[in-house]
């Protein structure tokens, strides 16, 4: 059984938004012209999914998202100030992988799981990064390794990081079900890899691909499984 970390298990609109909570009101953005907090999360939102997904395309590298990601999302708030920009983004990092929330009925799952089922994690998010947010929610033992792509040296959706992954995991493609919340990594990925797959849509987003299951609660998987 293979999880997607990020939106899947760790829940990282909920605790993104608690570390640039944190980031407003310590750089006193307000006095910046930044007049709400919501401001900077909506346009966060935005840019860091368009980031991310560039990021998956292979068009961009991680040291963009690193050095330029508060910059643009500042720029976008009619604050220029780079040197702002590298002190909120190297907060940012330390602060919001220590973030602890779970989408709903993680642990619940993980609990049920975890008594029938070996579990792995294939994530494009970064080693250092991912490994503490587990730590941090309290998941890490659920699962006998954590594939990153970076340690993989390639990123989903390739068949490559999945094919690594089985043979780190010592897996049959047949006894396997990947679970994640992006049609373009995690479901397509599975796809590529000729795995099953069940695709995680909380927000119930309305999709033309063709999947094998879709769930919108974690507790789904129970019946699924
Ligand atoms: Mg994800």
């Amino acid at each position: 059984m293979i999880f997607d970390l990020d939106h899947t298990l760790w829940d990282y609109d909920r605790n993104c938004a608690e570390a640039l909570y944190e980031l407003y009101e310590k750089n006193d953005l307000k006095k910046r012209g930044i007049q709400s907090f919501e401001e900077l999360l909506t346009v966060f939102m935005e840019l860091n999914t368009q980031m991310w997904d560039q990021y998956d395309l292979g068009i961009i590298q991680r040291d963009i998202i690193r050095y330029q990601r508060f910059h643009r999302i500042l720029l976008a708030l009619g604050v220029d100030d780079y040197q702002l920009s590298l002190s909120m983004s190297s907060d940012y990092v330390s602060l919001s992988p220590t973030k602890k929330n779970l989408l709903p009925n993680a642990k619940t799952v993980l609990d049920y799981l975890a008594g029938n089922y070996r579990m792995l994690i294939i994530t494009n998010g970064f080693e250092d990064i991912q490994h503490t947010k587990l730590s941090s929610s309290g998941i890490s033992n659920y699962f006998d390794k954590v594939i990153t792509s970076e340690t993989a040296g390639h990123k989903k959706p390739a068949k490559e990081i999945f094919d690594y992954a089985l043979s780190v995991g010592n897996f049959k493609t047949e006894e396997v079900i990947m679970i994640g919340d992006n049609l373009n990594t995690d479901i397509k990925g599975a796809l590529n890899a000729s795995i099953d797959s069940v695709y995680f849509n909380p927000s119930r987003k309305g999709h033309s691909a063709a999947i094998q299951y879709e769930i919108s609660d974690l507790i789904e998987l129970k019946t699924i499984l």
